[in-house]
């Protein structure tokens, strides 16, 4: 189980940190990934755009592999056993461990004037929707670790509490570890609606893509042979190893270690194994976003899907914590 926010274009973080495990999960597990249409309330709430960004999120995942007829996708506002769930929930997290939350800290810097009750339960909301599918394996970025490690804890303490209902989930990746793209600026990380120029979103076109790969920052030059990476350079790699050939990494991996590498060049053949990997993703996805009726079916299907194991979920639930006269 899964979701991303519908707070802007999807990006290469989004894919490499949770869309790419989602693909390979779909054959492999019952799996339930939705838009997180509430989660957004929280930072962005004016809801005039919402349609078409869930939207646009929906053909996104779509275009990226995921099959609506293996999984559950769907839309997290249409299951409304979310909102017991979490309330339950509540009940169980204490303020003091959710102001510790990192995001939540964030969140209160760039937002001082909206630090909503909403923000600081994000976690809980979060474990509401994994918990609902009594899920155990949740595949999400390295940003996600903390609140997954939350999630456990929540869980822990309603299993403790009220008997055994559900697994202890875990932050899952086929990888070794979870994933984290850099953003190109080497400011943190790729974002949906910070650093714009410095995050590459699958609907950018080829000519934003070169801008923004010729720009990302690297240092004045190699530095002696065999010396370690400075981050900007590293991050650049780290990219590079996401879509280019292994042959073409080797290359510059060659040239750095023998004190000959080129950024310029570097980054123009990023510019274009970008290019190459992005493009396909892009036109797809802008083909069925035209095609409305189609992607309020899949909602329907996906939310009839999920709202079946809610519903059994629930009751399990109620008789657990004795609501059940
Ligand atoms: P969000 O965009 O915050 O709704 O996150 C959706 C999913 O994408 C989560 O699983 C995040 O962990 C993942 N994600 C977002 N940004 C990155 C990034 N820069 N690197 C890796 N994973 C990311």
């Amino acid at each position: 189980m899964s979701g991303i926010r519908p707070t802007g274009f999807l990006h290469l973080g989004n894919y490499f940190g949770a869309l790419r495990n989602y693909i390979r999960m779909q054959d492999e597990y019952e799996c339930f990934f939705m838009v997180a249409d509430l989660h957004s309330l929280t930072t962005h709430p004016d809801t005039k755009e919402l349609k078409s960004n869930v939207q646009h999120v929906l053909s996104e995942n779509i275009a990226c592999g995921l099959d609506p007829d293996k999984v559950a996708l769907y839309c997290q506002s249409h299951i409304y056993e979310t909102s017991e769930l979490y309330l339950y929930l509540n009940m169980l997290a204490y303020k003091g461990e959710l102001e510790k939350t990192t995001t939540f800290k964030d969140k209160v810097r760039s937002q001082p004037e909206n630090v909503n009750a909403g923000l600081l339960t994000y976690p809980v909301l979060q474990t509401a929707d994994i918990l609902l599918h009594r899920a155990s394996l949740v595949p999400v970025g390295k940003d996600q670790e903390q609140h997954l490690e939350m999630s456990r804890t929540f869980t822990k303490r309603f299993n403790h509490r009220y008997g055994n209902v559900f697994p202890e989930p875990k932050a899952f990746n086929y990888g070794s570890e979870l994933v984290r793209v850099p953003a190109l600026d080497g400011s943190g990380k790729m974002s949906k609606s910070e650093n714009q120029f410095a995050t590459l979103y699958l609907s950018d076109d080829d000519e934003l893509i070169r801008k923004k790969v010729i720009k990302a920052k690297t240092d004045t030059g190699p530095l002696a042979p065999g010396s370690s990476k400075p981050e900007a350079i590293g991050n650049i790699f780290l990219l590079l190893k996401l879509v280019s050939d292994p042959s073409v990494i080797n290359k510059f991996e060659t040239d750095y270690n023998n004190g000959s590498i080129r950024y310029g060049d570097m980054k123009k053949q990023l510019a274009e194994d970008m290019i190459k990997f992005i493009t396909p993703i892009r036109q797809k996805a802008e083909a069925i976003r035209n095609d409305e009726n189609y992607l309020k079916k899949v909602m329907e299907k996906g939310a009839e899907k999920a709202r079946k194991s809610a519903k059994a979920t629930m009751e399990l639930v109620r008789q657990a914590m004795g609501l059940n006269y």
